[in-house]
């Protein structure tokens, strides 16, 4: 492990004003599942560390504001799977935050985190895009919300800029009913990344939705604008088609030694018409 300095203030003035200083040479941490990691293998150096975990406004916790959900950045997944609005309004999250890694990943690994590191195959992403979340940023220059879609810019690379941390993620309460999954494929759950991770919301009225990740350098997000796939009773060879059409953006790296290019894409339209099937019925359910 290479040699660093450990800093752990106490107020968001004090944070930022580390990593300012600190430079590209500082890292905040928040669960460390991720940051401890490419420390270790020296795919990030770091001369500062700073822990976030005592800073008040990035504080864990789900509450609900006026018409939106917000989640503390420091929020860890096994918090964000059991909570009750979560698992009823937006039960893609919940699905994502359950898969991810082992019980004890998820008693650490911060919804920030993931986002921040911004692995294309991070589980949460897709159902945050799915959602429309925001992503609240505390820096120097003040307060900025981003939409998720111009968050993420390839693998490891976000939006965020020089001295910024993730307080909180938002999420917008919607009016109608919204039935929505998360669905994956890896090699070894606990132990390895999905190598396909997607998510779909199916609203009553409305386009559905969908977010797919470990297909590219980001994950995407897209809306189907046929009607096909918010119809119900559509066709499996309508869906089949009209899934093929939105997933263009997809192009699996060649390389990955997780899945070739031709099994990631054939698993693409397998989960996506499983998701749609079982966002359906949820909304059929929920409706009866
Ligand atoms: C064994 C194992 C299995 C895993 N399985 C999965 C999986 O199945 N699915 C999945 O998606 N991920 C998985 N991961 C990755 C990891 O657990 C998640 O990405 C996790 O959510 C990271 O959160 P963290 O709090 O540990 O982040 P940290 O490691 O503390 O930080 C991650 C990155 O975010 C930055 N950061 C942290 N907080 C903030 C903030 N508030 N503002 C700005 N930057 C910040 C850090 O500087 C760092 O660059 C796995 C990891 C391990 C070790």
């Amino acid at each position: 492990m290479q040699q660093f300095a450990y800093e752990r203030p106490s107020t968001l003035g004090d944070a930022m004003a580390l990593l300012v200083a600190g430079g590209d040479a500082a890292r905040p941490l928040s669960g460390g599942t991720d940051l401890i990691i490419r420390l270790r293998d020296r795919t990030i150096q770091a001369d500062v560390v700073v822990d976030v975990k005592r800073v008040p406004e990035l504080a864990p916790g789900i509450r609900r504001v006026g018409d939106r959900l917000v989640i503390g950045a420091n929020t860890v997944m096994t918090d964000i799977a059991a909570d009750e609005t979560i698992r009823s309004r937006f039960t893609a999250l919940a699905e994502a935050a359950i898969v991810v890694g082992s019980v004890q990943i998820r008693n650490r690994a911060s919804l920030a985190g993931n986002i921040c590191n911004a692995s294309p195959a991070a589980d949460t992403a897709p159902a945050l895009l799915v959602f429309g979340a925001v992503v609240v940023v505390a820096g120097p220059e003040g307060v900025r919300r981003i939409p998720i879609d111009a968050w993420f810019v390839r693998s490891g690379v976000t939006t965020i800029g020089p001295g910024e941390l993730v307080t909180a993620i938002e999420l917008p309460l919607a009016d109608g009913p919204v039935a929505s999954t998360h669905v994956r494929r890896t090699r070894r759950r606990g132990h390895d990344l999905a190598s396909v991770t997607l998510a779909v919301a199916v609203p009553k009225e409305g386009p559905v939705t969908l977010s797919y990740g470990s297909v590219g350098p980001r994950p995407w997000v897209v809306t189907d604008s046929s009607g096909i796939l918010g119809d119900p009773a559509s066709t499996v060879t309508a869906r089949a088609v009209a899934l093929d059409r939105l997933f263009s953006s997809a192009s699996p790296s060649p390389t990955s030694m997780r899945a070739s290019p031709e099994y990631r894409l054939a698993m693409l339209r397998v989960l996506g018409m499983r998701a749609l099937e079982t966002a359906h019925r949820r909304l059929g359910e929920a409706a009866a």
